[in-house]
């Protein structure tokens, strides 16, 4: 076949898709408990935005965009998004809402785009399912997201692993950044070449070096340089977490890159997985409004990696509540009229009905029955249809009976139980 799909694009069929669509509605049922409102952003912006606000020398921006250049007259220049914060912030501002009604909070879900090296559980599009509060300074707001992170976890009866940070605030980062480069210079020699390049431009990224670990764990620690503000905001979140029951490790080497970036950060790993077990990363931005261009408001925000959390939800083999499942075989145009009829009341019930084809025999649709697992099958055919009653067969004990058309959704719904 010439038309394949392209590397590190997915396509996702049946039982797949469906637990990506699965930790998508739960992680949606959730918003509503939290009062979290959706929001839904393009796809595709100007790339000036992921410029200014993830950094043109993260590797985000520098190898892994997909951009190209509009038909427009000024030839303007176009990103896919890698990820939602940006856009969020910027329709955020553009509504004017940093400025009329700042205290917000928003989920997204969607696909995000980057050109990176595929391998399981790492994808050119991948979905994330974010979370970005707008106006809240406190502790509280922290807290109440990782609570929020445990409390999906929870319900999709996963295992994860939270660990948390801070990185302290403008008055507090500059003697760690210092030290931090002090440290970098003295072993200079022992980094790696991407290190190396990191050391003047941006040093805390030392710290999530994936090869230099030795080095990263015994550099200055964020925690040792923090201000007084930032030791009681960390300590208020530590608190509260305690309180509510998450368990945490406190990690000195979760950063994020960029300047905006203070105090709390989180990484949330998930120990079902193997390699690729980062399931959410997030914290608090409390500099980024300003830096596109709207009012100081303070902001924190996560996102999930969707397909991970599938692949934890499949390692895990969390079991998953599903309907029974209902062939419904039809003998003759008659009974098929009724079928139909009858497969919308037990739709209703709810069931999961299909109506096999009504154009093969008894025999063969029983073998496609069994085929696609079903629980029952109610058979209707002429003689049937004149006493108004079904075979009902239960195909797990192999018995069958006749049931009587007005019993048949009693029997059924249960069955459900
Ligand atoms: P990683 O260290 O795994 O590259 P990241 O730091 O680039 O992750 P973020 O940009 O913070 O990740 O995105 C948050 C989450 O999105 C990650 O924890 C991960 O679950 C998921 N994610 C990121 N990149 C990919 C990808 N290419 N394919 C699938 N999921 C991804
Ligand atoms: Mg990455």
């Amino acid at each position: 076949m010439e038309l394949t799909r392209l590397k590190g694009f997915q396509d996702l069929l049946g039982p797949q898709a469906r637990t990506l669509s699965h930790v998508e509605e739960r992680a949606r049922l959730l918003m509503e408990r939290y009062a979290v409102g959706e929001i839904r952003i393009p796809l595709l912006e100007r790339i000036e935005l992921y410029q200014r606000s993830t950094g043109e020398t993260s590797d985000i921006v520098s190898k892994q965009m997909y951009t190209f250049t509009d038909r427009d007259e000024a030839g303007t220049t176009l990103a896919l998004r890698p990820e939602g914060t940006p856009g969020v912030v910027r329709a955020y501002i553009e509504a004017g809402l940093d400025r009329s009604d700042p205290e917000q909070r928003f989920f997204y879900s969607g696909p995000m785009f980057r050109r990176e090296r595929p391998q399981k559980g790492r994808y050119r599009q991948f979905y994330q399912f974010g979370v970005e509060v707008f106006g809240r300074a406190d502790p509280a707001c922290d807290a109440e997201l990782l609570v929020m992170i445990d409390d999906l976890r929870r319900d999709l009866g996963l295992e994860f692993q939270f660990e948390i940070n801070s990185l302290g605030c403008p008055k507090c980062r500059p003697a760690f950044r210092a030290a931090l480069l002090d440290y970098g210079r003295l072993h200079f020699m022992e980094l790696c070449r991407d290190c190396h390049e990191r050391l003047e431009r941006n040093p805390l990224r030392l710290l999530d070096c994936k090869i230099d670990v030795k080095l990263a764990e015994a550099a200055p620690k964020s925690l040792d340089y923090l201000c007084e503000e930032c030791r009681k905001h960390f300590a208020s979140v530590v608190g509260m977490l305690d309180a509510a029951g998450v368990r945490f490790v406190v990690n000195a080497r979760i950063v994020r890159g960029l300047d905006y970036y203070m105090r709390t950060t989180f990484e949330v790993t998930s120990t079902n997985l193997g390699a690729q077990n980062a399931v959410v990363a997030g914290g608090r931005y409390d500099g980024l409004v300003e830096v596109l261009g709207g009012a100081p408001v303070p902001g924190i925000g996560f996102a999930i990696g969707m397909e991970r959390l599938a692949l934890a939800m499949e390692a895990a083999r969390t079991p998953r509540e599903t309907l029974p499942r209902v062939a419904l075989i039809a003998l003759g145009e008659a009974a098929a009229r009724k079928a139909t009829e009858l497969a919308r009341e037990l739709r209703a019930l709810p069931l999961q009905v299909e109506l096999l084809s009504t154009e093969r025999s008894l025999k063969a649709q029983l073998k496609r029955a069994d085929k696609i697992g079903a629980n029952y099958a109610v058979i209707i055919g002429p003689d049937e249809l004149a006493r108004a009653a079904v075979q009902l067969r239960d195909l797990g004990a192999s018995s069958q009976r006749e049931v009587s058309l007005a019993k048949l959704a009693a029997e059924l719904g249960a069955a459900r139980q």
